[in-house]
């Protein structure tokens, strides 16, 4: 592995120093030709995404294939006019001169990918990766290994390995990628490996993407609509089986409403999922038999009020509601990344300040209530990723919307132009006659001090 990882980076070095990846067509070309390939994959791709997590044909089009297309047409679409040197006002202290800014592709860059989003959490990056000009090397999770096993085929069939290779692996073989200098690094996964990676990428000084997680509050007040919080709470926590990283991870709910509310979500989870949601071929299963146990031993102690089954040979690991009243247990000391919704009851808007400061920067921030400039407040109230008023999950869907963590949550963002600008450093330049040279700025001052004063003042 060792060789084989030496190997593709020299390769990759040799094939961008040779600037192969400036030709904008050849980018588009080569983003039409995965597309195509994702294309006649389509079938395959849904079936590894059934194999590693259970989901079905619907989710997977819906939170996978179709996100990640769409990310392509953007990318082809608007190329041209991303690339383009954009022009700027010049500076008066410059004149006479031509002021741009130009997109620069980083070089080669590496990309490790989370299990739980496999398909998409690979390609969209890539996709901006590519349409920059860059190289790529991308490691696909361990856990998700049909999924990633596929990625490889289909990034094979459309790249050369000196342009884009999947490297297969888990933290030995990643850490190995991470000996060496990389011109960028975009990182998915979580807090403690994202750590790992921000210091190894310090050595070479390589800036860093880290999109990584964190425990979302969710706040429902007295005024929220019952029946359509309870159904958007249930369809953001439990869609991939709450191994969502925006998904709301806990719920702080007014007194006054919770026990309706609560009613509303186990109705709602029987509607979507039916009274077994074990049979239902829209619910999906837990990456492997090792997160099962790490979810269930977040339950010792704790006051289920729904659901709490547990099929560990299966991966199946109910929807399931939990009753809180103490923020130190285990449960509540970590992002749960599963089907676990726990629940806690306020009594006075006070108690919920001290709550969310407790999770410092989130990667996502939700609010149920009828009072929209109050919702508004509230979210401006905080640090946070991105988040959304009468609404979970749904804000990762607008291209338009910069999509990342702060903080805890990590740094850097991505999605439609955004990935496009990650991938590339903006390279301001100027550009100059030689025709006339004004003499104001050369020393000796002394004599045209009050005059250079004067000039400076009128454009301060
Ligand atoms: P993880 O950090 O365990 O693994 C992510 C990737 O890092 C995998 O490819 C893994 O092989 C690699 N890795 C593992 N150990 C490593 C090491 N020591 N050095 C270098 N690389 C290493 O995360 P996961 O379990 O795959 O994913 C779950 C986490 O990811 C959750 O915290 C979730 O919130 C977060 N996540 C964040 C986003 C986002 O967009 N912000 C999206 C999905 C998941």
């Amino acid at each position: 592995m060792k060789d084989l990882i030496k190997n593709v980076i020299t390769k990759q070095r040799a094939f961008f120093n040779s600037k192969k990846t400036f030709d904008i067509q050849r980018r588009k070309e080569l983003l039409k030709n995965l597309k195509k390939e994702i294309k006649n994959n389509e079938k395959e791709i849904e079936y590894a995404l059934f194999k590693d997590l259970g989901k079905s044909e619907g989710e997977s089009y819906l939170t996978e294939l179709h996100f990640v297309y769409s990310e392509l047409n953007i990318a082809i679409k608007n190329i041209d006019k991303w690339v383009k040197r954009k022009s700027v006002r010049s500076s008066l202290l410059n004149f006479p001169s031509s002021d741009y800014i130009i997109a620069q592709p980083y070089g080669i860059t590496l990309h490790i990918s989370p299990w739980n989003y496999p398909f998409q959490l690979s390609i969209a990056p890539l996709i901006g990766a590519i349409a920059a000009g860059n190289t790529v090397v991308l490691k696909p999770s361990e856990y998700s290994l049909n999924t990633s096993l596929l990625l490889e085929k289909i990034i094979d069939n459309v790249f050369p390995e000196d342009l884009v290779k999947v490297i297969q692996g888990g933290p030995e073989e990643a850490a190995e990628l991470l000996n060496y200098h990389w011109d960028y690094i975009f990182f998915t996964g979580s807090l403690n490996v994202g750590k790992i990676v921000a210091e190894k990428a310090a050595k070479f000084l390589t800036p860093t993407t880290l999109e990584l997680g964190g425990k979302n509050p969710c706040v429902i007040d007295e005024t929220a609509s019952i029946k359509v919080t309870a159904k958007r709470i249930v369809w953001g926590k439990f869609i991939n089986c709450g191994q969502t990283c925006i998904a709301p991870d806990f719920l702080i709910v007014n007194e006054k409403i919770k026990n309706e509310l609560v009613n509303e979500i186990i109705n709602e989870i029987k509607h979507i999922y039916g009274d077994d949601a074990q049979v239902s071929d829209s619910y999906g299963r837990i990456i492997s038999k090792k997160h099962i146990d790490f979810l269930s031993s977040l339950l010792n102690n704790e006051n289920i009020i729904y659901g709490g089954k547990i099929d560990s040979e299966n991966k199946y690991f109910e929807p399931t509601l939990v009753e809180i009243t103490d923020f130190n247990s285990n449960l509540m000391k970590q992002e749960i990344f599963g089907p676990i919704l726990p629940i806690y009851q306020y009594k006075n808007f006070n108690e919920i300040d001290k709550i969310i400061s407790r999770y410092k920067d989130p990667l996502a921030l939700y609010i149920f209530t009828k009072k929209r400039k109050f919702g508004e407040k509230f979210l401006m109230n905080y640090s946070f990723g991105g988040g959304a008023i009468n609404d979970t999950v749904v804000h990762i869907v607008n291209d338009k919307l910069p999509f990342g963590g702060v903080g805890n949550s990590g740094m850097g963002k991505y999605h439609g132009e955004s990935t496009f600008k990650t991938f590339s450093h903006f390279k301001p330049y100027i550009s100059k006659p030689f025709w006339i040279d004004l003499p104001l700025r050369y020393p000796p001052f002394k004599k045209k001090i009050s005059f250079l004063k004067k000039v400076l003042k009128l454009i301060e």
